[in-house]
């Protein structure tokens, strides 16, 4: 039991970084109602997952971890399950694991005060799988994890529809959060000591105010740029469709926006796009990304891609190695096409053999190796400034993020760079990240 009586929870969170997020928020929301966040279950009163099933292995994850529960509720002990596991198993999980007694998925996280009164009055079976909402997770406190970097939700949910995702399924609809609220969060972690900030959306671009003011998502940024305190703002995912100049010239204005774009691909054949209901060509993604080219700064572009999807011919595949090579993306989230529940692609036919899927997915892989390590050893001699957030194990030696979103390493003889924005000129490089010293 905490000292305020309520009870101890332990929170462990899956998946991407809007889950990360979500956690924070549902940490707040435990803490202002008196409970104590403990490290490891066994002092736990409460233990709550938030799950991702993104991808088939992600969800087995979940349930693996959930047998190890198996006789703790027998030791008076409380289980939840949150996030986008819970939305999509359902009541199910209360047959598969009768020892949970909280499922919840992330549209109805609002709702988690009630939920849990529930859950501390003994009922066994409580949900919160409500997923036609128009309303957003707003929290009174947040627990953040990093001191200096902070997630900010601006969109929750998903109005896409990609044949192969279940996020639409998960996270419910699109809802934007009111301009003048995210404004008035962010002023307050500047106040806090905040510096850098990034915005999360599973399509952050799509952002549709939905106050009066009817803010643009650049304007958005713009804004967010001017707070007094805010050195740097980030964003992430945008969707190639609602990638627009305005968000560049938003770039080009105000250097605090940080330049760095995450513009999912998913496959480099417009046959496959098409079969993907991405809602671009190769061709029309290609001019975004000439746009972002062009931008003032040197803009740093990742992507995520996908391989094996449901009739990729070897031919498709070659048209996505052949867009790594032209793009030469600063990083690449590459996945195999995993079939999930409920999306249109999981009826469709022509699977691919995993082990085809395997050998594209390495190939793709070594080829991308090779295009970073060559365009981080351009690099040697640059100068980039550091936003120090971690200490190595190495005397002397620290690492944090560039604007561009690079992590660099850096050696420095000064005491404390924890938090701190440093020069740092580039030495060297491993196939990941950069190497560097610290410029004084
Ligand atoms: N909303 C983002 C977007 O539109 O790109 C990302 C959503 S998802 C959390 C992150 C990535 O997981 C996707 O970009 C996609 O590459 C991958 N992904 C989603 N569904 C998948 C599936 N069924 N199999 C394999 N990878 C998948
Ligand atoms: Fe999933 Fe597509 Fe929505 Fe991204 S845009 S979350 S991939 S449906």
């Amino acid at each position: 039991m905490s000292a305020s009586g309520r009870g101890t929870f332990f929170l462990e969170t899956f998946g991407c970084q809007m889950n990360e997020h979500d956690s924070e928020k549902v940490a707040g929301l435990l803490l202002a109602r008196g409970y104590e966040q403990v490290e490891t279950p066994d002092e736990a009163s409460l233990i709550l997952y938030n799950t991702c099933s993104i991808r088939e292995k992600a969800a087995q994850k979940v349930f693996s971890r959930l047998g190890e529960y198996r006789g703790l509720k027998s030791d008076g002990k409380k289980i939840g399950l949150l996030g986008c596991v819970a939305q999509q198993e359902g009541e199910d999980i209360f047959s598969r694991a009768p020892w949970v007694s909280l499922v919840c998925g992330s549209a109805s996280y609002r709702k988690l005060p009630e939920l849990l009164a529930k859950v501390e009055a003994g009922e066994q079976r409580v949900t919160g799988l409500d997923n036609d909402t128009d309303e957003t997770f707003e929290t009174e406190i947040t627990r953040r994890d990093n001191p200096w970097r902070a997630y900010l939700t601006i969109i929750e949910g998903c109005d896409k529809a990609c044949a192969y995702c279940v996020v639409p399924f998960t996270r419910g609809p699109e809802r934007s959060r009111d301009s003048a609220r995210i404004l008035q969060e962010l002023k307050q972690l500047a106040d806090f000591g905040y510096t850098e900030v990034q915005f999360l959306g599973q399509t952050v671009n799509s952002y549709a105010d939905p106050s009066a003011r009817k803010m643009r998502f650049s304007e958005l940024l713009m804004e967010a740029a001017r707070v007094p305190g805010i050195r740097r703002v980030r964003f992430t995912t945008s969707h190639p469709r609602d990638f627009t100049p305005d968000i560049i010239e938003a770039m080009n204005a105000d250097p605090v926006i940080c330049n760095h774009v995450h513009l999912p691909v998913q496959s480099g054949s417009t046959r496959v796009l098409r079969a993907m209901q991405r809602t671009y060509s190769r061709a029309e993604y290609l001019e975004k990304i000439a746009m972002i080219r062009g931008a003032k700064r040197r803009t740093a572009i990742t992507t995520d891609v996908i391989v094996g999807f449901p009739g990729e011919t070897e031919a498709d595949f070659d048209e996505t190695v052949s867009l790594l090579d032209e793009v030469k993306y600063d990083g690449v989230f590459s996945f195999k096409y995993s079939p999930r529940p409920n999306t249109p692609a999981s009826s469709m036919a022509d699977a691919i053999p995993e082990e085809q899927k395997s050998r594209r997915l390495a190939l793709l892989q070594e080829r991308q190796r090779a295009i970073q390590v060559q365009t981080l050893r351009s690099l040697e001699g640059e100068i980039f400034e550091v936003h120090v957030d971690g200490k190595s194990k190495r005397e002397n030696s620290w690492y944090g993020h560039s604007s561009c979103n690079r992590v660099i390493s850096l050696n420095s003889s000064q005491p404390d760079l924890l938090g701190q924005y440093v020069q740092a000129r580039v030495a060297g490089c491993t196939p990941n990240s950069l190497l560097g010293e610290h410029v004084l």
